[in-house]
């Protein structure tokens, strides 16, 4: 495909991503990478967004008719009930991280699930014989615990560090719209859990720069897990991880976080154009800006 230069005329739509701050955010280069390869008459911009002023922006977005955009820290929990509609997904996850303008109010929904799961869905496995053990019980730990269902692993098992946290993990799930098989587990439980592993998540963000050497299990531990085993990091700087290092010197297969990234990116793209996104393109943009 030929990249079209940029060029702001009267008839550009706006896209952006609002957090605070988002000076940090890498999916302006993503974007608009997308943007130029697609040749749209689209730009994608970062809105730094202060939480008090939340819901002023999302009024100024509709009042300028911003097309769509995306939501970072702060405010992926936070603009949930200033949405008109949220998807079943985003509801179950509670974070909301894509928002595009549709009939009248803004719609929102959450791509980190799709994000994550795609490259796990173009191998071909019977997911069913697959329970899953997610490490970390935060923001990206629900968006992984969402995807594992959809893939329709028989128990999801999370581990984490924090007991009232945990018991809160595993509390929230209850009330959601998904029927999910969870349990909850600290983390000197975890050698009696891998063994029976077919897919081992980190979303912890233990391993990731600048404490490359670090990683949140030892060599005995991978090599508890079943030669089948499938070990996914959500990091992506460094790439790989010690754990994903560790993982493929025990013959596993291992993914990191860029395709998740870029997925989640393209899946929002796909919302807010219609249009097939170029996903290679995308992470292609992604490894220029992180230097690798
Ligand atoms: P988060 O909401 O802050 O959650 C982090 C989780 O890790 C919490 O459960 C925390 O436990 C646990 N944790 C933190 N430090 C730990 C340690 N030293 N040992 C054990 N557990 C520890 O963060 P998040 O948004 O879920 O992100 C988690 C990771 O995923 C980060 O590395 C982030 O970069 C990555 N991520 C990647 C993508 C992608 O597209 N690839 C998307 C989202 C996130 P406590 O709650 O007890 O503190």
């Amino acid at each position: 495909m030929v990249t079209q230069p940029l060029v702001i005329k009267g008839t550009t739509q706006l896209l952006g991503v609002i957090g605070y701050p988002v000076k940090h955010s890498m999916s302006p280069v993503m974007h608009n990478a997308a943007i130029a390869t697609l040749g749209l008459d689209y730009v994608y911009l970062p809105f730094p967004i202060a939480p008090d002023q939340l819901k002023t922006a999302i009024d100024g977005f509709a009042a300028v008719g911003l097309k769509g955009f995306n939501i970072t820290i702060p405010h992926k929990q936070t603009i949930m009930p200033l949405l008109t509609g949220v998807s079943d997904v985003a509801q179950a996850i509670g974070a909301v991280n894509t928002v595009w303008w549709s009939a009248g109010g803004w719609r929102g929904t959450n791509t980190d699930a799709a994000g994550f799961l795609a490259p796990l869905q173009a191998l071909e496995r019977d997911w069913h014989q697959s329970p899953a053990l997610i490490l970390g019980n935060g923001g990206a730990a629900r968006a992984v615990v969402a995807a594992c269902h959809q893939l329709g692993c028989p128990k999801i098992m999370v581990v984490g560090r924090t007991l009232q946290k945990l018991e809160a993990f595993a509390e929230s799930w209850q009330t959601s719209p998904l029927n999910l098989n969870i349990s909850v587990h600290t983390w000197d439980q975890l050698d009696s859990l891998l063994p029976q592993i077919g897919l081992l998540v980190n979303s912890t963000p233990v391993g990731m720069a600048p404490k490359p050497d670090a990683s949140p299990l030892t060599d005995v531990q991978i090599n508890q897990l079943p030669a089948q085993a499938i070990v996914y990091d959500l990091i992506y700087t460094p790439r790989p991880t010690k754990f994903l290092q560790q993982a493929a010197a025990a013959g596993l297969v291992t993914f990191d976080g860029l395709e998740m990234l870029v997925q989640q990116g393209a899946a929002a793209l796909e919302i807010w154009t219609q249009q097939s996104a170029p996903v290679e393109v995308m992470q292609q943009a992604l490894l220029n800006h992180l230097g690798q």
